[in-house]
């Protein structure tokens, strides 16, 4: 029996990884839950899952009995390193998901890891918390799970290239000079996954296929080079390797996240899901399409991040995730997003990342030059 606890239970993926539990009663027991401002659901899932460790950002306002309820960072923290822990859900949504990572991880535990702004900022302190540890770092990001199993089937350096899958997003087909005025609720609406308002909005500006060739590269160690991306709309395709000899694997299913969240807890078994099966024949045609790299240079500037390494990564993710919030404010428009994350990038002076307060410094520096682009915009 494992002991699990869902870090973000409240969110899209959290929400999937208590269904993932409750599928198996008998190797997934559900030892703590975290959230951070919805308190209401947060509450109702306490007293429907009754799990032993609750932690929220702030007290709340109701009592809760047989759940020890703690609040706080530190909190949060202790539960990813909590002795009783076996297996995290890394289900929290922006770069607030890093410290609880680096603890899970110090405290060799096994982290089914689903936020992918951590891994774009934490690099090098990931890698070294993997090293120093026995923690062990399974995706469930559905493109890097797929990678991840296809990787299975080769040496790494038999490996010829990493090949992530990109929807393209609600607008692919649209013309540029369109995008312009998209609202939020346009933005939110993505063709084949449901998924939390932050990566649904990354979806659709590329900003996520952006950061997942980051994650990718993080997590396999493979320079970008060896990373390309291509636009499949159906979203069947998850991910694919290409090896030497000229096979290529690739990873096919349902669109349900329930199964990569799972095979990261149950790796190196497989059991049956709750997921769908896929009946290939029910689909009509699966297409591929190389990304315009003028039409969303979110991608583009994901690569030159990578290249030049540093700060530029944390910058690129700190520069989307304030966008995001003034987008869904209505105080900066669409194509605005990737601006401000280019803005950012141009005036930022690169330097070394060495610890974590290095990290959260550039992290907050690229929320300042956003405000900052933001204001001069309006101004004009
Ligand atoms: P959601 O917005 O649906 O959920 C985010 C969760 O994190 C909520 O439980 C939220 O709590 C909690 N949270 C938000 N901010 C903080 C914070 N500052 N400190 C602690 N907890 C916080 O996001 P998703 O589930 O969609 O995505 C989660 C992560 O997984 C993201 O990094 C995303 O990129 C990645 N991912 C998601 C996929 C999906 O299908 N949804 C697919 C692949 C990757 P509360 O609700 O109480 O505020
Ligand atoms: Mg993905």
């Amino acid at each position: 029996m494992k002991h699990v606890a869902i870090l973000g239970s409240t969110g899209s993926i959290g929400r999937q990884a208590l269904d993932v539990v409750r599928t198996h009663p008998d190797l997934f027991s559900l030892y703590g839950i975290s959230a951070h401002s919805s308190e209401a659901p947060f509450l109702a899932q306490i007293e429907a899952e009754r799990p032993k460790v609750a932690v929220f950002s702030r007290p709340l306002s109701t009592d809760v009995s047989g759940t020890d309820v703690r609040w706080g960072d530190q909190a949060l923290y202790d539960l990813a390193a909590d002795p009783q822990v076996d297996v995290v859900v890394l289900a929290i949504s922006g770069i607030a998901a890093l410290t609880p990572l680096l603890s899970a991880l110090k405290a060799g535990k096994r982290v089914a890891i689903a936020n992918k702004e951590s891994l774009v900022c934490g690099g090098d302190l990931v890698k070294k918390a993997l090293e120093v540890g026995e923690g062990e770092l399974l995706p469930v990001d559905s493109e890097q799970s797929a990678l991840f199993q296809c990787l299975e089937n080769g040496r790494r350096d038999e490996v010829e290239k990493l090949i992530l899958t990109a929807s393209g997003g609600p607008f692919f087909r649209r013309p540029r000079e369109e995008l312009k005025n998209i609202t939020p609720e346009q933005a939110l609406k993505h063709p084949t996954w449901s998924m939390g308002r932050k990566i649904s909005l990354d979806s659709a500006t590329l900003m996520n296929k952006g950061l997942e060739v980051m994650e990718a590269s993080r997590l396999f160690d493979f320079p970008g080079e060896q990373i390309e991306v291509l636009i499949h709309p159906q979203s069947v395709v998850h991910s694919m390797v290409a090896y030497r000899d000229g096979t290529v694997m690739a990873n096919l299913s349902t669109a349900d996240m329930r199964l990569p969240i799972q095979y990261a807890m149950t790796w190196p078994r497989r059991m049956p899901s709750p997921a769908a099966p896929l009946k290939l024949w029910e689909r009509p045609e699966l297409t591929f399409f190389k990304p315009d790299m003028a039409r969303f240079p979110a991608l583009q500037m994901a690569y030159d991040c990578l290249k030049a390494g540093g700060g530029c990564p944390v910058v690129y993710n700190g520069a989307n995730e304030r966008a995001a919030e003034l987008f869904f404010a209505g105080a900066l428009g669409f194509l605005e997003i990737e601006e401000s994350v280019s803005f950012a990038l141009d005036r930022f002076r690169n330097r070394p990342m060495r610890d974590l307060e290095d990290i959260l410094a550039a992290d907050g520096e690229a929320r300042r030059l956003v405000d900052e682009f933001q204001k001069t915009r309006r101004s004009k």
